[in-house]
């Protein structure tokens, strides 16, 4: 099935800037992909418009239920020009997912994937050339019904904004300092912490803001029942090196099925290092760290890729991780995969999208 989005192109272009060196998620492209829903007709009117804002109800749902669900996902533009995306497929089905658990009407997957590489191609002077930059992909879906009452939305819009980003990492990838968190919790299983829905983000601010006014730059989430078992890391899913062994916790209902992660796990896989994927204590990882056998530790996500952690403070000792400085595979598995993203290493799963530029 193929698809044609109508484009409505901005009268008023800005000018083409260094972007890239702003704050991440501040500037936003010309050009914005929208999608309504309601109960007769389904999703439809497809449609790429100038950026713009938009008008609600103040009665609308999302504002009073957070009945919403966003991707994130990056296009690189390589050397020679091409424009990739990494395993965008990956982001529309867990989208479908999110969308399943708020009661929001699933996507027409191909449409969605047509929408993301045609927005894109619309603002694709807007992807920054410098090493490490790209453009971010933010899809969202909103319910705008305008009725106060507890019950899903008749109505919505899922929408697609990009936004210039540079790279993470411009002094090089540092290790970071993590507080592991006793008092709050993200989520719970049987909750949504497996959904990329608002309400996770809004439940963590406030140990966000408790960690960083200690001087910690993350926080590191314990399960919800047992305050025990590790689970993720702000918007990243996170990795320890044990020995020889890589432990990532389990898919447990609790914490996001993250692209990154996924990858990870393959890569590691490819490569005949031991991973596993189960329950990980808090208590396992300071033993590890006590004999010697924690090796690296560190996050996932699409934002940063990898983030590798040089300590984890819990119950007021500050466990040091690898020296603090970045540990070897750490960097191995980062370098994986910017180089897949920026098309100059081996692609053995086939993970680069490459945009048809005709
Ligand atoms: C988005 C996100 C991740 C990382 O997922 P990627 O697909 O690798 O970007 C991990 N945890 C949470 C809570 C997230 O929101």
């Amino acid at each position: 099935m193929t698809y044609t989005i109508p484009v409505e192109l901005t009268t008023n272009p800005r000018p083409r800037l260094d972007y890239h060196k702003q704050a991440f998620g501040t500037v936003f492209t010309d050009h914005m992909f929208i999608l309504d829903y309601d109960a007769p007709q389904g999703w439809h009117d497809a449609r790429i418009v100038p950026y713009q804002t938009i008008e609600l109800d103040p009665a609308a749902k999302v504002f009073h239920y957070g009945q919403t669900v966003f991707e994130g996902l990056k296009a690189y533009l390589t050397d020679d020009e091409r424009i990739l995306m990494f395993r965008p497929n990956k982001n529309i089905e867990r989208l479908n997912l999110s969308n399943h658990r708020l009661s929001i009407p699933a996507l027409d997957e191909e449409l969605v994937l047509e929408a993301l590489k045609k927005l894109v191609l619309v603002d694709r002077d807007w992807i920054p050339s410098e090493p490490g930059t790209s453009l971010y992909i933010r899809p969202f879906v909103i319910a705008t019904e305008p009725v106060l009452g507890v019950a899903p939305s008749l109505q919505y819009k899922f929408m697609i904004i990009l936004s210039v980003v540079g790279s993470y990492y411009e002094e090089g990838i540092n290790p970071v300092s993590i507080y592991v968190e006793p008092k709050y919790v993200r989520a719970v299983t049987g909750g949504v912490g497996n959904a990329k829905t608002a309400g996770n983000y809004a439940a963590g601010l406030k140990a966000q803001d408790e960690a960083s006014a200690k001087g910690y730059s993350q926080v590191l989430w314990l399960d919800g029942v047992h305050r025990k078992y590790i689970e993720e890391v702000g918007s990243m899913n996170v990795f320890f090196k044990l020995g020889d062994t890589v432990v990532t916790p389990a898919l447990n209902g609790s914490i996001l099925d993250g692209v990154t992660r996924n990858s990870v796990i393959q890569l590691l896989q490819h490569w005949n290092i031991p991973v596993e994927e189960r329950a990980l204590s808090i208590d396992e990882i300071v033993e590890a760290h006590r004999s010697g056998l924690l090796a690296e530790a560190f996050g996932t996500g699409t934002a940063a890729v990898i983030s590798p952690m040089g300590s984890l403070e819990w119950q007021d000792e500050k466990l040091v991780i690898g020296g603090g400085v970045t540990g070897e595979l750490s960097k191995r598995v980062y370098d994986a995969i910017t180089g897949i993203q920026r098309g100059i290493a081996e692609d053995p799963f086939g993970w680069a999208v490459e945009l048809d530029l005709k």
